[in-house]
This record gives C-alpha cells, sequence and structure tokens, in this order.
C-alpha cells in the first residue's frame, strides 16, 4: 500500500519503520526541518540539551525497551544509569517517590504524613470509593499530611489549575501504590524503593534522546518529507488525498488540534471535542554551568515549593552522559509548565528561574555559562473532568472514519515514548490485517 503518515515524531517513524519492512510504500510528512518532535535534542557549542525536558530510555516492555536502546546506539552507544531521584523538600533532600522518603523528613512532617496515610489507608480499607476529581483523590490515595508537605503544591505548580477540577482517572494506572509495610519502614528510617521499574534507564552516550529518533529513521526504508505542514487530507473514492498526493491510507500522529482544520471531512460536533482538548505548555530551560566541584550524582529533581521558583523538575542532564558537556562543565534542563504566561525570550524572566534554583540550592548563578531556553506548546495534556468523555468520542470517530491517530496528542494518550511504540506496533498489526484482507474493521487499541 502506499501510506502517508502525518508527522516525524517517534511515533510517525516507529510505525514507518515498521511498514516500510513490510514492503509498504511510506511517507513521513513532517512540518519542521527534521523529525524527533518532542524528542528532539540540540546543541550550544559542546552542549547537549533535550528540547522537552529530561528523556530516559525505559520501558516495562522488555521487547520494545531493546528495541528503543537498539536505535539510540546499542548498550555500547549508550550509558546505563542506576536512578537517583529526590524531592528538594525545604533544605531536605528526599529520595522519590515522596512516601517512600519519609523518614527523611523533619520528625513532625513524618508523624503528620503518616498519621494522614493510615487514616486513608483504613478509609479504602472500608470501601471508600476512588474519587472523580484528582485534588480528592491525593487525599484518599495519600492522605492530608503527604498532601500538604508535597502532592498539592507541586501538582499546584505543574497543572496550573485547582486539583479539584481535575480528573483523577489518569493517575490511577499510572502511580503505583506502594505496600504500607515500605511506608512503615522508610518512615522509622529503613529506606525502601518505589517504582522499580524506572529503577535503572538508558540514554544515549552521544546526540541527545534524539539520537534514539535518528536510529529510526535510519536505513528505516521510509520516505521523510520534512518542511512540509500537512494543510489539507481528503478521502476520494478510493483512498485518501493528502496535500493533493494519493494515498491508500493516512495514519495521523500530529496533535489533534493541530491536525483537525486540515481533515475535510471531520464532522461539527466531533471538530469542538478537538478544539477544546488544551494541552499544558512547557518552557524547558537549559542550562550550562562551570563546574568547581563534581556534579552530585542526581538523575533528576523535583521542586514543590514557590520560593524554588516555577520550575518544578530539574534534570542532572550531564550525569546522563559526560558528552552532554564539555569538560569541566556540567548541564541541566529546568522544566516550567505553563497556560501561555510565560516567554521563554523573556531574559529577566530566565534570570528568575535561574535565581528560583540557586535559592533551592542546585547551582550558583555566577557557575552559569549558558541559558537558553526552548517552548514546547504541546507537553502535557490537561485533564479536565469533562476530558474522558470528549476524547473518546474524538478517538471513535476516527477509528471508524478509516483514518488511523495515534501519538501522545495525535491520541491524547499521556504515553511516553516506549508506549508510543508500543502503540506503533499495534497499528502496524492492524495495518498488516487489513492489507490481508481489506476487512475494514475499526481500529482497537487495548
Ligand atoms: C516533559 C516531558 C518529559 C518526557 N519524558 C519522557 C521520558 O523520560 N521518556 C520517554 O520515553 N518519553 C518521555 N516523554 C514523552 C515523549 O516525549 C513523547 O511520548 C513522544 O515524544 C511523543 O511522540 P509523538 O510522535 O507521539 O508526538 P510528537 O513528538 O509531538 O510528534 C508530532 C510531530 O508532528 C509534527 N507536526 C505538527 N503539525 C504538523 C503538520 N501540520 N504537518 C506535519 N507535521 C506536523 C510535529 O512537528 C512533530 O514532529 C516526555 C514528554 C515530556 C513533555
Amino acid at each position: 500500500m502506499k501510506i502517508a503518515i502525518l508527522g516525524g515524531g517517534i511515533s510517525g517513524c516507529a510505525l514507518a519503520r515498521m511498514l516500510a519492512a513490510d514492503g509498504h510504500n511510506v511517507t513521513v510528512i513532517e512540518k519542521t526541518e527534521r523529525a524527533g518532535g518532542l524528542c528532539k535534542s540540540r546543541k550550544y557549542g559542546d552542549f547537549t540539551f533535550d528540547e522537552a525536558g529530561g528523556h530516559i530510555l525505559f520501558s516495562k516492555d522488555k521487547e520494545v525497551l531493546q528495541w528503543q536502546i537498539d536505535r539510540a546506539g546499542g548498550e555500547a552507544g549508550t550509558q546505563k544509569t542506576v536512578r537517583n531521584t529526590k524531592i528538594r523538600w525545604h533544605d531536605r533532600w528526599v529520595p522519590y517517590p515522596f512516601e517512600n522518603g519519609v523518614g527523611h523528613l523533619t520528625k513532625e512532617a513524618n508523624v503528620e504524613c503518616m498519621t494522614g496515610y493510615i487514616e486513608a489507608y483504613v478509609e479504602r480499607r472500608m470501601g471508600k470509593p476512588c474519587p472523580e476529581s484528582f485534588g480528592d483523590w491525593i487525599q484518599w490515595r495519600m492522605g492530608d499530611g503527604f498532601a500538604r508537605q508535597f502532592m498539592v503544591p507541586y501538582n499546584e505548580k505543574v497543572w496550573e489549575r485547582d486539583l479539584n477540577t481535575m480528573a483523577s482517572d489518569w493517575v490511577a494506572g499510572r502511580v503505583p501504590e506502594a505496600p504500607i509495610e515500605d511506608i512503615l519502614r522508610s518512615s522509622i528510617g529503613v529506606d525502601t524503593e518505589g517504582y522499580t521499574h524506572q529503577s535503572v534507564f538508558w540514554f544515549p552516550l552521544h546526540g541527545g534522546f534524539e539520537a534514539m529518533v535518528k536510529g529510526t529513521v535510519q536505513d528505516g526504508g521510509f520516505d521523510l518529507q520534512c518542511n512540509i505542514e500537512v494543510q489539507r487530507v481528503e478521502k476520494t473514492a478510493g483512498g485518501f488525498k493528502v496535500n493533493g498526493n494519493d494515498y491508500d491510507l493516512v495514519v495521523n500522529t500530529v496533535p489533534l488540534p493541530q491536525i483537525e482544520g486540515a481533515i475535510q471531512d471531520i464532522p461539527e460536533n466531533i471538530r469542538k471535542d478537538i478544539q477544546a482538548l488544551k494541552p499544558i505548555s512547557l518552557i524547558n530551560v537549559m542550562i550550562g554551568v562551570k563546574l568547581d566541584e563534581p556534579m552530585p550524582d542526581l538523575s533528576w529533581i523535583y521542586l514543590p515549593f514557590e520560593e524554588q521558583g516555577p520550575t518544578n523538575r530539574v534534570t542532572y542532564y550531564s550525569n546522563y552522559s559526560k558528552f552532554n558537556a564539555p569538560e569541566g562543565h556540567g548541564c541541566f534542563l529546568a522544566e516550567v509548565t505553563h497556560r501561555g504566561q510565560h516567554r521563554h525570550d523573556d531574559k529577566a524572566w530566565l534570570q528568575s528561574v535561574a535565581a528560583g534554583l540557586e535559592n533551592a540550592g542546585i547551582l550558583r548563578q555566577e557557575q552559569i555559562v549558558l541559558l537558553e531556553a526552548c517552548n514546547n506548546e504541546f507537553a502535557y495534556i490537561d485533564q479536565d473532568l469533562e476530558f474522558a468523555a470528549r476524547v473518546a468520542r474524538v478517538r471513535k470517530w476516527f477509528d471508524e472514519s478509516g483514518y488511523l491517530t495515534f501519538g501522545r496528542f495525535g491520541r491524547y494518550e499521556y504515553h511516553n515514548s516506549d508506549q508510543c511504540i508500543k502503540r506503533a506496533k499495534q497499528v502496524h498489526a492492524h495495518i498488516q490485517q487489513l492489507a490481508k484482507t481489506g476487512d475494514q474493521t475499526p481500529l482497537q487499541l487495548p
């Protein structure tokens, strides 16, 4: 088949590679100058940075993880790191996840957190149902103390909205529940580990996270057309037209609000739903520093408090690969989410981000030799209370229409790159079936 894939992020490129290996004639159409999307990296002199905040290679799915590592340079071309993540809690470094680090808080905060945790645990055991709103979910799952000491200030910083106006269903599968014995152990000072599936991760030695996308494109067997914006997509008697060219099949991975205007046959009610799918944006502040001592052995840290500035997460990016910074230097990525109120080219604002990091004890401003920023309009999904119903209607229309759509914002699934690749495998299987039988059954993704 002659297949057009809209968008050259990892979703589009991974699927293109799989389809090309079957012998299909595949074209990826990408608006910007190169493939990569949210997985792009960039260089300033001898510094390398990821553009959309710190990215790591990890997956619960061993096959997908190996696929990613192979594309990113194999074992020899990647660095394996034991994750060391912390929360900067006032003047303390608390291991992450916060509940597993509770023993590192002051005694008063430890007791406050544990009292609330046990109360919430008992209420859940007695059948208190999972609440609909994220704000209530935090109380239900973690209790008052953890909510006040970390979960609420941190999440208000990231999501920039009243947490009671956010849905809870997206966190349910994402945040694994630690056994209560582990939390009790942590509370009395015995360290326990949460999120073990993420306890080690990989990163390309050279070229940042984008190396994985480059390895997907290289020898991928498909035609990557860059600097071309998809402007018009329509159905024809025998298939589809994209920008006036004929194809047998179209697969979209472009963020839905950015492609909705181009696809001619979307009904008005679905258009309205798509337009209401708002993203949360991210300014990624890229900081190069001159080191007078080695970087602390940290992977990334979370900053919940206002006095730490607008940053919610800092990646110790030169720890992922020493080639990310020149000799004698280190580099950080500071992530600031926003809803359009910050400008990445506002130098005074960038200085205030750096000042917040100095307050948090992460760097001294006089060490900074490079301070740049990159805005990513589509970074996180705004999970308001209507989101689930709205996105279900949109996905249903696409799945039944013959257009296929997937990807982080192509399907509005809160997915990391490994899950995008897993989805690409599922879409690939669907297209294999379609090519074999011509059977137009709607796409069904688990
Ligand atoms: C802060 C942050 C941290 C993350 N950390 C990790 C991590 O540690 N590990 C991990 O695996 N994943 C991580 N992710 C997730 C990962 O970045 C995404 O899952 C993945 O990059 C999404 O790829 P995609 O191809 O679906 O979408 P995108 O990367 O958004 O690709 C869409 C493409 O469509 C193009 N496009 C837009 N409009 C048009 C048009 N009209 N015509 C043609 N092309 C168009 C865009 O330029 C883009 O290239 C993180 C994401 C964020 C925001």
